[in-house]
């Protein structure tokens, strides 16, 4: 059963409360400054003080098993604090994941019963020095060990990198190529032959343990092996992103808040020019609304794939990299522009949203690059666009066009246009044959998921209006107020959609047949400039949401 709204609340209080005590900005600079990980403050997170490992870990391995939707809250809440520490969690359950899905029943009750039960912390060693994301060309080897011709263990050599609470785990969950294939490997702190570097110095999330990972023949036993079958370790990293890289996704929709949100209080009360920032059009616009709705975006996105996750579906990894990917480039754009919004002071350490800015970066790095997720996004939709000869797109903008009959103040009927666009891009990518260009294919990428991103924020639009949004879900903005977020949102996927996606066509060759006045026509380039009035009506709408303004 996912985790219910009364549950949900307090945890979330809880945790509020833990960081208010524990982990106030001073704080927070602190560990910054010197590099540090606060691994206690972590191992009392993940004990009986607060918990917060028993959500993470299904009901039927021990734990209280919170589901994608209340885990999508719970890590967002995590890294609003601090991206850093949030990542300690996380490398628990990133390493606990490939059990979760590969594991014996014996297995999972063996390890993920330790994880909820006593909070020991894991992590999860993928990464090599030559095998980023291209993890199929892993080098780390388990040799096998026999007695008597019967299989009794394994010997692993290899190294991995980049290893989040690589210095600090209890349990460590290891890729390595065994005969019959990548295979996961569980290994106890303090193996012989196991051995961790030096903390890495990095740009970010400096309240994270990373380090190098060095196996010189660890000796593990058979039954170390996840789902004690060989050669099932990429299909178990696989089977498992939908619900982590949305995990990261919701770190990025918290840190690109938390930044946010300072740069919004700060604007209330810093005057210019005779009157407060908060009430200038051409720095609210371009610097907090556009973010705001971006973000919201992301959110409507990520939790219908938490909702979906939670039913039961499976195979969501281009939905989990849609996610990760619109909420983290949304997260990391947003702390950017609240470094702007501060000027001179957000550039200084104590205001802390260039600290944001530094830890929100690498989720567009771990658990998949930016680039990665457009590759993702593109290869699969792609095959969905030719296997149903050019009309997915055509269907979703439909069922927008259905929606918008129903709430025509949610902005469906922008969407609608972004999703005739993109399926207009698409179709014409294929009859000149585009997307043998990996640019063409990875920018296709990128106006996939933003066409994604705008049909969700639109349906959230609607079902916040009609009543029927998850109880469970934030309300920060009230219907009238998300309406506006999503218009301007789907304005501007439209727009980008329209605009980028022409572009890239004419760039790559694929108007010389037609004309770019004619292609502009038929992805409909001059009704989606006609749907941009009214756009600074809405941005207006938007900031007096976000100021607490009654809007005029
Ligand atoms: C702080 C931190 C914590 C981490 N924690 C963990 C962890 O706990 N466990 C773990 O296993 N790993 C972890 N990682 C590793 C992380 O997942 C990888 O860094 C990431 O997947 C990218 O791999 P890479 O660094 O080797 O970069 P590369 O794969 O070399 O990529 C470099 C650049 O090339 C691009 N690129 C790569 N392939 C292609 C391609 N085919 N086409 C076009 N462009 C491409 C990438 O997008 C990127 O911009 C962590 C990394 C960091 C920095």
């Amino acid at each position: 059963m996912p985790i219910d709204l009364e549950t949900l609340e307090a945890t979330l209080a809880a945790l509020d409360d833990f960081a208010r005590r524990n982990l106030p900005d001073a704080k927070l600079r602190e560990l910054d400054d010197k590099d540090e990980f606060p691994e206690d403050l972590v191992r009392r997170m993940c004990s009986d003080e607060l918990g917060i490992q028993l959500f993470f870990v299904p009901e039927k391995s021990g734990g209280l098993g919170a589901g994608s939707y209340g885990v999508y809250r719970i890590c967002e809440q995590l890294a609003g604090v601090d991206v850093g520490i949030a990542t300690g969690v996380l490398a628990t359950f990133l390493g606990s994941e490939p059990i979760s899905v590969g594991g014996t029943e014996v297995q999972r009750r063996q390890w993920l019963g330790r994880i909820a039960e006593h909070g020991i912390l894991m992590a999860y060693g993928a990464t090599e020095p030559a095998a980023g994301s291209d993890l199929a060309a892993l080098r780390t080897v388990a040799e096998r060990v026999e007695d008597g011709g019967k299989l009794v263990g394994y010997h692993i050599t290899g190294s991995k990198q980049w290893i989040s609470n690589g210095g600090v785990a209890d349990l460590y969950a290891i890729l390595a190529n065994a005969p019959g294939g990548p295979t996961w490997f569980v290994i106890d702190k303090g193996t012989p032959g196991l051995t961790a570097g030096k903390p890495e110095d990095k740009h970010g999330i400096r309240a994270s343990n990373t380090a190098a990972l060095a196996l010189d023949k660890v000796y593990v036993d058979a039954d170390r092996v996840v789902g004690e079958v060989e050669g099932q370790g990429l299909l178990q990293a696989q089977a498992v992103f939908g619900y982590t890289r949305l995990m990261v996704a919701a770190f990025g929709l918290g840190a690109g808040w938390a930044a946010l949100n300072r740069a919004i209080e700060y604007s209330k009360s810093r005057v210019q020019a005779g009157t407060p920032l908060a009430e200038k059009q051409g720095y609210t616009h371009k610097l907090i609304v556009p973010h705001a709705a971006r973000l919201e975006a992301a959110r409507a996105y990520i939790e219908e794939i938490g909702t979906r996750l939670d039913a039961g579906e499976d195979q969501l990894n281009t939905e989990g990299a849609i996610a990760k990917y619109l909420a983290t480039e949304a997260g990391n754009a947003a702390a950017d522009a609240s470094i702007q919004a501060l000027g001179g002071y957000g550039y200084t350490k104590e205001y802390m949203v260039e600290k944001v800015k530094r830890d929100v970066r690498i989720t567009t790095i771990y658990e998949g690059t930016s680039e990665i997720m457009e590759m993702t996004i593109a290869r699969d939709r792609w095959q969905t666009h030719l296997k149903t000869r050019g009309q997915h797109y055509h269907d979703v903008a439909a069922a927008l066009e259905v929606l918008d009959r129903r709430q025509p103040e949610a902005g469906a009927s922008f969407a609608a246009l972004a999703a005739h666009a993109l399926a207009g891009v698409l179709e014409r990518a294929r009859v000149a044959r585009l997307t043998r260009h990996q640019h063409i294919l990875f920018r296709l990428g990128e106006l996939i998921a933003w066409c994604e991103g705008a049909a969700a924020v639109v349906r959230r639009a609607v079902a916040l209006a009609e009543g029927t949004l998850d109880p469970r879900a934030p309300r920060r903005f009230d219907a009238t107020a998300m309406a506006a977020l999503a218009r301007v949102f789907a304005r501007e996927a439209a727009r980008k959609i329209g605009d980028e996606g022409l572009a890239h066509l004419v760039g790559a060759g694929g108007a010389s047949d037609g004309g770019c006045a004619e292609l502009a026509a038929s992805l409909g380039l001059p009704a989606i400039q006609r749907a941009q009035a009214g756009q600074l009506a809405d941005l207006d709408r938007v900031a007096d949401a976000l100021y607490g303004r009654t809007s005029a």
